[in-house]
């Protein structure tokens, strides 16, 4: 997070704003932030803007003579935008969680990012070359055919959920839309990518494409005109991410949660049940939207979702994780 849907909104954003304009100065307020070491931080000033483009989730500005400016907002990076004023001087870079502003003809853009662990980066590039050596290279699944994605689906046999989180397989997908993915294409994060059938694999590469259309649309909306202030991880529109304990909107089963590191994925438990009710198959899942039922389902689903937690308590990675 920040992933496709947020980084391409932040992108259009910028795009309106920056795109033609010089970049004056960049105003380091963490050290840690600049991972380069080829090209002093000055290098950029004076340069026109001439690109904005995205890498995975990475955002690339574009320089004149070939520099390039690549930002990774990882978990808790983000942007902030303050137009010139005239007379005025620039805004200062935030106490405590600012890293950096950039300081264009048009405006200030300041990047800050929340928390004690600073995992944001900016690379400084010279040539096209370089800045292919920090491309993870992942699909692009809204510009790929079925056949590609299904190739790089199969390259390897992970579970779905870190084959769809893998930067070098897939581009922009994190923890958050991964959970959404799966759950609107019907599969279980933990499912095998070598167990899939050819129809699963369609399923999969709709729903990535659907997911990802539709919440750029949304995002887009919300931002209107206006720079993105909004981005996080957790919207109350979302089906299941961040929403672990609350009813599945698609069959009302608990949400459920794999937990691991500072990783979590929220799934439905039944993305079967889902399947077949979206098809106006009756389905013995529909029980269980009524939770004051006291039905023999019911009682069997509690029952899971006890173990369900007693797993997710336990220190042992989840199946995921392990690759198996
Ligand atoms: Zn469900």
């Amino acid at each position: 997070m920040p992933e496709l849907p947020d980084v391409t909104v932040y992108i259009e954003a910028l795009e309106a704003r920056i795109l033609g304009a010089g970049l004056e100065k960049i105003r380091l307020a963490s050290p840690f932030l600049l991972r380069s070491v080829q090209l002093p931080l000055q290098e950029v000033e004076g340069k026109k803007v001439i690109s904005l483009n995205r890498m995975g989730k990475r955002i690339v500005v574009g320089l004149e003579n070939e520099l390039f400016l690549v930002i990774h907002l990882m978990i808790a990076g983000r942007f902030a935008w303050k137009e010139l004023v005239v007379n005025q001087p620039r805004p200062k870079v935030p106490g405590k969680k600012g890293l950096a502003a950039f300081d264009f003809t048009t405006g200030t853009l300041l990047l800050t990012e929340a928390g004690s662990k600073k995992r944001a980066s900016l690379h400084l590039v010279l040539g096209e070359e370089n800045l292919q050596l920090l491309n993870p290279g992942g699909l692009e699944v809204l510009d790929a055919a079925f056949a590609d994605f299904r190739d790089t689906l199969l390259r390897e046999n992970h579970t779905l959920k870190r084959a769809l989180t893998d930067p070098i397989l897939f581009s922009g997908i994190g923890n958050a839309y991964s959970d959404e993915i799966l759950h609107r294409s019907r599969l279980s994060p933990i499912k095998l990518t070598h167990k899939m059938d050819e129809d699963e694999i369609q399923r999969l590469y709709r729903g990535t494409r659907e997911t990802l259309d539709e919440w750029t649309g949304k995002l887009r909306e919300e931002a209107g005109a206006g720079f993105p202030t909004k981005v996080t991880a957790f919207r109350p529109e979302m089906a299941v991410h961040g929403r672990y304990k609350e009813p599945c909107p698609e069959c009302g089963t608990d949400v459920r949660r794999i937990v691991y590191a500072s990783n979590e994925t929220n799934y439905c438990p039944r993305p079967d049940v889902a399947w077949s009710r979206s098809c106006k198959v009756p389905h013995p899942g529909i029980y269980h939207a009524n939770r004051s039922s006291s039905s023999s389902s019911v009682r069997g689903q509690s029952f899971f979702n006890r173990r369900e937690r007693e797993r997710s308590a336990s220190k042992r990675p989840p199946v995921w994780q392990r690759g198996q």
